[in-house]
């Protein structure tokens, strides 16, 4: 099973990049972000509990993440691979997915990170919001997301760096050359 986390700020294309992985190695997307928010569209317990942090671009607790990750998994263990996309996102949820895979004689593979800068990000996120409508792609939540990005999940850059784990790809261009890109940096 190979475990590949595609990592980046808010804006990076983590989302359109990960679907297109999946698809080519039939590995398993798992999106964290698109679980939750199914949970608040569907009105569940959940999904009333984080709607409101997330419509204010902060970072839902770590305790739910690990309770999601915990149970996708389990549904998934046959999967030949999965790609991460928007999880983890803080130390802890890093530390609780060594655990998860350790259990299951499995570990992290490799880190991706979707290289963009910040003036690139700003813009595609606000033509996000309206192309999209997504309630936590306002100027002011969009700032609040990558001061989360960079307080709670820059540092992990840092914690798979020093597992070898980590590579930088650039993330501007064509959707398809930046897919390619990725693909070569894949170590399957
Ligand atoms: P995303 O679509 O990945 O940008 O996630 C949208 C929102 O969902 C984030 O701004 C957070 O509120 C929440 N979220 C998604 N993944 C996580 C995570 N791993 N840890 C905490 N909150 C998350």
């Amino acid at each position: 099973m190979y475990n590949l986390i595609l990592f980046g700020p808010p804006g990076a294309g983590k989302g359109t990049q990960a679907i297109k992985i999946a698809q080519r190695y039939s590995w398993k997307h798992i999106s964290t972000g698109d679980i939750l928010r199914s949970e608040v569209s569907q009105g569940t317990a959940l999904g009333l509990q984080v709607k409101a942090v997330m419509e204010g671009g902060h970072l839902v607790s770590d305790e739910l993440l690990i309770e999601i990750i915990n149970s996708v998994f389990l549904k998934n263990v046959d999967a030949a691979g999965f790609v991460f996309d928007g999880f983890p996102r803080t130390l802890n949820q890093a530390h609780e997915l060594d655990k998860l895979l350790v259990s299951l004689n499995h570990s992290v593979n490799q880190v991706l990170s979707l290289e963009v800068d910040e003036g690139e990000l700003v813009k595609r996120l606000l033509n996000r919001a309206q192309e999209q409508g997504r309630v936590d792609d306002t100027e002011e939540v969009i700032k609040n997301r990558l001061v989360q990005y960079h307080t709670h999940t820059k540092p992990l850059q840092q914690y798979y760096m020093d597992k070898g784990l980590y590579t930088e790809v650039y993330g501007v261009g064509g959707i398809d050359d930046i897919f390619e890109s990725l693909c070569k940096a894949i170590k399957q």
